[in-house]
């Protein structure tokens, strides 16, 4: 297997995003360094394309475990980093879609639904 060169970009969204050879990564997460270096660990084990391992990997999230309460601080206080949540996103130009992201959206409205649905 050839050898894989990644390049990291410093960016002011999100959280992170593996393109191709690219990861985009906020740049307030330097200011965790555990949770940063868990994060990019994350995207290096990405493929660089789109398939079902990325999908898996998005919705279990070995990387992190250890890192939530990091995680979480990072978010609440960034809010910025909310895009993350999104179904789908732009880096620089390039168009984004997460299955992992549009199956828990779904999965949400479906509970708000089912709630409402008892509750009228
Ligand atoms: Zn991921």
């Amino acid at each position: 297997m050839k050898p894989q060169v990644l390049y990291v970009n410093e960016i002011s969204k999100g959280i992170a995003c593996r393109i191709g050879n690219q990861i985009y990564i906020n740049k307030g997460l330097k200011k965790y360094p555990k949770l940063q270096k868990a994060i990019i660990k994350h995207e290096i084990n990405h493929t660089s394309g789109f398939t079902m391992h990325d999908v898996k990997m998005d919705l279990v999230n070995n990387e992190l475990k250890g890192h939530k309460v990091d995680y979480y601080k990072f978010v609440l206080t960034h809010p910025s980093s909310w895009t993350e949540f999104f179904p789908f996103d732009c880096y620089e130009g390039r168009f984004v879609y997460s299955i992992a992201n549009t199956f828990i959206w779904f999965l949400a409205f479906i509970t708000a639904g089912g709630i409402l649905w008892i509750l009228r």
